[in-house]
């Protein structure tokens, strides 16, 4: 019984170390996610910050604004001319005038 365990730990070792490469882009991926989703949070937190000293105040543009990340809906925003920041609807008319640009 206590070979049959031996057997199956190593037999268990050699699968992995049959695949370096494999086990590496494993390692390799799941490091620069974590890289990647730290970066994207500071960076989120400094448009938060930067956004958050503008007054909005330069006019608007509308942009049709894709509002999930499978891009299944998307409204139609008044965007900031100067912050990019989705600042509000625009008005029947702004969506119309939209419509026909
Ligand atoms: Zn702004």
């Amino acid at each position: 019984m206590e070979h049959f365990i031996e057997e199956s730990e190593i037999n268990k070792t050699s699968s992995d170390l049959n695949n370096p490469e494999d086990l590496a882009d494993k390692e390799f991926i799941s490091k620069r996610v974590s890289e990647i989703k730290n970066t994207i949070q500071e960076l989120y937190k400094e448009l938060d910050e930067i956004t958050s000293k503008c007054n909005h105040s330069d006019g608007h543009d509308i942009r049709l604004i894709t509002t999930d990340r499978n891009k299944n809906s998307s409204s139609l925003l008044r965007i900031c001319k100067i912050c990019k920041s989705p600042i509000g609807y625009p008005s029947k008319e702004e969506a119309d005038e939209w419509q026909k640009s």
